[in-house]
């Protein structure tokens, strides 16, 4: 059993919370939210999904509530399947960039970052905090690498760095294509990349989360400050938002974190 990850209900609100970031944080599941529309039931916190924008900004507020931080401070990504993470301050709260992850050094700053079924990754040292959508293109544009980078400009030591990794689409379900794995092979290097690739009869599956974890430790983290979800979105898509358990009809999670 995970330690790392306690589950948290406030007032009806689940979210996930990383023990081992002594800073507020959480990873939302779909409970306890506003949403009405059976897919987008109930804690469906994207804005461009068909939902009721009033439903979608008290689910914001409710999740605020329960973690700890102010709704009306987050700053927002346009996710793009980029590896671009940008560093925002006081000025960038309440506005919506075209990146995939984000970091700051300044305490009203509240990050987040969207999924169903990518990797949501939060990152955390003394004084600096980091979020980022890991999907599968991130990942291998080593998008999370990139975060520790921008950390490290803000004066973080990647070995003091702690990254929890919430639940994502797992290596039981993320069945992959050709295409996917020549692409890995490219970017990443065949031997590299097929260590976290792995053939089950005719077909062939990715782990996100050990890719995600070995390019955290290529890019300095320490192995032991990095803690993963058990939770495979798609086998448990009751409890989350699962892209592939509902065939794209469905609504998004969020990972939040503030100093
Ligand atoms: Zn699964």
């Amino acid at each position: 059993m995970n330690n790392s990850f306690i589950k948290e209900n406030k007032n009806g609100v689940v979210y996930f919370r990383c023990t081992e970031i002594s800073t507020p944080n959480g990873f939302s599941t779909r409970l306890g939210g506003a949403s009405v529309q059976p897919h987008l039931k109930s804690m469906n916190l994207g804005k461009n999904l068909g939902d009721d924008p009033v439903l979608v900004e008290e689910n914001y507020r409710r999740m605020g509530q329960a973690i700890g931080f102010n709704e009306k401070n987050i700053v927002f990504t346009n996710q793009i399947h980029s590896n671009t993470v940008k560093y925002v301050v006081e000025k960038d709260i309440g506005k919506t960039y075209d990146c995939d992850g984000f970091v700051t050094d300044k305490k009203d700053v509240v990050l987040a970052v969207r999924t169903a079924d990518c990797v949501p990754i939060l990152l955390y040292t003394k004084g600096v905090v980091g979020a980022v959508h890991a999907g599968w293109r991130g990942t291998a544009a080593s998008i999370q690498a990139n975060a520790v980078k921008e950390m490290v400009k803000l004066g973080a030591k990647p070995q003091e760095i702690k990254v929890a990794i919430g639940a994502c689409i797992h290596k039981c379900c993320y069945e992959v294509g050709t295409d996917f794995c020549d692409t890995l092979y490219e970017l990443l290097g065949r031997e590299f990349a097929s260590r976290h690739i792995e053939k089950r009869g005719a077909s062939v599956y990715c782990d996100l989360v050990s890719l995600n974890r070995e390019m955290l430790v290529m890019a300095g983290v320490k192995e032991e400050n990095i803690f993963c979800s058990d939770d495979c979105t798609c086998c448990n898509s009751d409890l989350y938002f699962s892209h592939r358990a509902s065939k794209g009809k469905r609504g998004v999670m969020s990972a939040f974190i503030s100093l």
